[in-house]
């Protein structure tokens, strides 16, 4: 007796990208067409102002694998992958772009390798450089998982990509994840579960332009931080005490020396200098302390993280 064929969904957000989903999608047919598996692409709007949603309805019209949803504006690529993970059904479920920078002939072996290996949940990818990306982005997003491996408990990769393949109870885990400030490179790692990492040269987009600007991606970052850290929160506590000690130290001085020179007269100039820095160092922490406000208060609101006008699954 045959054992039945898994069923693997495939979600791929899409923003903007009438250019790259016809490429995609004949590139993805000819793997799902060979896949041992049941499989359906779940094409996530993400509130495309192009022909995106019209290209999904024609290639759903083509083959039934092909499902949509689509947003009633632009949620952002987390939305679009949760909303996926949401609707996605299946024993295993995977994530890539729409660009082609995942590279689809990278999924058969990547359910292969979960279908053997039934203790891992998930098989992950990293890119081994980041050739075609301005340097200067490179520079801040070296730093930035330097820093935030640092100061979080959660692992966060260096070069990890979206793109992955994961069992039915890890999505369950992640679908658990009630946050509205959605931190996808975290999350997959907080959740645990045994993950398997493969490595590839990093490739430039099949068609179409990048959808993240570097003020998008500092904002992300900072989603990241707030998200898996509160060290920064610790900081103000860290900067407050350096100051005391400094400024007890410097008292020492001034009295010393007023008692030793008789020099009672301290320059104006320190005087602002002071004044700035401590200023600053306020404005610092009342900054940090907003940022996790910010985000705390549109926990609280309990806002929908994506809102659909159109699907054609349940
Ligand atoms: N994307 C999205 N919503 C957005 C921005 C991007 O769904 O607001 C999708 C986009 O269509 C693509 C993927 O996320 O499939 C990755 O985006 P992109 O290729 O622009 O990012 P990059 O590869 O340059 O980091
Ligand atoms: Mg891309």
């Amino acid at each position: 007796m045959d054992t039945p064929k898994p069923l693997v969904t495939v979600i791929v957000p899409c923003y903007n990208e009438a250019q790259a989903l016809p490429i995609y999608y004949a590139q993805m047919k000819q793997i799902m067409d060979k896949l041992e598996a049941d499989c359906r692409l779940l094409l996530v709007d993400d509130g495309s102002k192009d022909e995106t949603l019209a290209c999904m309805k024609a290639l759903a019209k083509q083959d039934t694998r092909v499902q949509y949803l689509s947003f009633s504006r632009n949620f952002g690529k987390e939305a679009a992958m949760l909303a996926g993970l949401t609707y996605a059904k299946g024993d295993y479920i995977a994530i890539m772009d729409a660009d082609l920078q995942d590279p689809p002939d990278m999924v058969p072996q990547m359910l292969s390798f979960l279908l053997e290996n039934p203790s891992y949940d998930c098989v992950a990818t990293r890119r081994t450089d980041r050739k075609g990306e301005p340097p200067i982005r490179s520079f801040f997003a070296r730093l930035f998982y330097r820093m935030i491996n640092r100061i979080s408990k959660t692992e966060i990769v260096d070069g990890a990509r979206d793109f992955r393949l994961m069992s039915r109870r890890m999505v369950d885990a992640i679908l658990e994840m009630g946050e509205y400030n959605r931190f996808s490179k975290g999350i997959f790692s907080w959740v645990g579960f045994r993950t398997h990492w493969l490595s590839y040269v990093n490739r430039e987009r099949a068609a179409g332009e990048t959808k993240w600007s570097f003020w998008k991606l500092f904002l992300y970052s900072i989603d990241g931080i707030t998200a898996f850290s509160t060290a920064p929160l610790a900081l103000a506590s860290f900067l407050g005490v350096f100051c005391c000690v400094i400024s007890f130290l410097y008292l020492m001085i001034v009295f010393i020396k007023a008692l030793l020179f008789g020099d009672p007269v301290a320059g104006y100039p320190s005087l602002a200098c002071i004044i700035l820095f401590l200023g600053g160092i306020q404005l610092l922490g009342i900054g940090i302390l907003g940022q996790y406000l910010s985000k705390t208060y549109l926990e609280v609101k309990k806002r929908p993280a994506f809102i659909l006008q159109d699907k054609n699954v349940e």
